[in-house]
């Protein structure tokens, strides 16, 4: 499932080779994608064409390119939405579901192999989609408050990788971003939100922030051409992950095995050493 980096590598590309252009034709292959567009395809496809693509944005995971008139597309990518870019002759990707065609002949692919992505017409959505009001800025928001994030985070009394994962309160950190963040910190998974000291939480933060940097410079190199794609994984990534799916492997600070254990459905990744479950009832 993609995460803050790997969607903000998609808005790179798209401000890049989409803003300025207008939307000359608009196709749905498969209405499934526009289903959040309640007034159905052919309104949307009525709706969009002729619009001019004014900006690409983007608030934690959800990406949205802002048109004429302040309004805008709310692109979801779901657990495998693409984003690829070509031409008249470029070969439609598999599991193409939506096309733009650019009046500069550039045509806009999105391909969704599992169908939870999509896209809808957002109105008055320039500046932020009301469908998505209540998502939290994320951490590379340059007006995230990081005070205020503090003062509510201690308020909800709750393991602190629950709540890194609330996108009403963080927005845009997923599964991994969250182990390797906790794992450079050091914290455990389930520390008690209310009892994190503020030097933690100020930890915390930094070493969110500095995986995603790392991880979007990982992520742009690849990016130089007229292609975006968005592959649904870690992508780039993968190699510098110290916890994530490394079970069984050795911590890159002290040798310890690295232990997955269920978590939320999913897992969760720590090293027992270094992110030992607090005693003496302090969490
Ligand atoms: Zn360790």
């Amino acid at each position: 499932m993609p995460e803050l980096p790997e969607v903000e590598v998609v808005r790179r590309g798209l401000a890049q080779h989409v803003v300025g252009r207008r939307i000359t034709d608009v196709t749905v292959l498969d209405p499934r994608s526009v289903r959040r567009h309640l007034a159905g395809p052919h309104d949307f496809i009525a709706r969009l064409t002729g619009r001019t693509l004014v900006d690409a944005r983007r608030r934690g995971k959800y990406l949205w390119l802002a048109v004429d008139e302040g309004d805008a597309v709310l692109c979801h990518l779901g657990m495998s939405g693409q984003f690829r870019l070509g031409d008249a002759d470029t070969e439609a990707p598999r599991h193409l579901r939506i096309a733009l065609d650019l009046d500069d002949g550039v045509r806009v692919f999105f391909a969704d192999q599992r169908i939870f992505g999509g896209m809808a017409l957002s109105e008055d959505g320039a500046e932020l989609p009301p469908e998505i009001e209540h998502i939290a800025r994320d951490p590379l928001d340059p007006e995230f408050d990081a005070a205020a994030f503090t003062t509510r985070l201690r308020k909800r009394q709750t393991g602190v990788k629950r709540a890194l994962l609330d996108q009403t309160l963080i927005s845009g950190i997923g599964n991994i971003y969250a182990d390797e963040a906790l794992w450079r910190t050091p914290l455990h998974y389930a520390r008690n939100t209310r009892h994190l000291r503020t030097r933690e939480i100020d930890g915390l933060l930094r070493h969110v922030v500095e995986v995603m940097r790392q991880a979007l410079e990982e992520g742009g190199t690849s990016f130089d051409t007229l292609y975006v794609n968005v592959n649904g994984e870690s992508g780039y990534f993968e190699r510098s992950l110290a916890v994530y799916g490394q079970e069984g492997l050795p911590c890159g600070r002290c040798g310890t095995p690295i232990r997955r254990e269920p978590f939320m459905n999913r897992s969760s990744f720590r090293c027992p050493v270094c992110q030992p479950r607090p005693r003496n009832g302090r969490w």
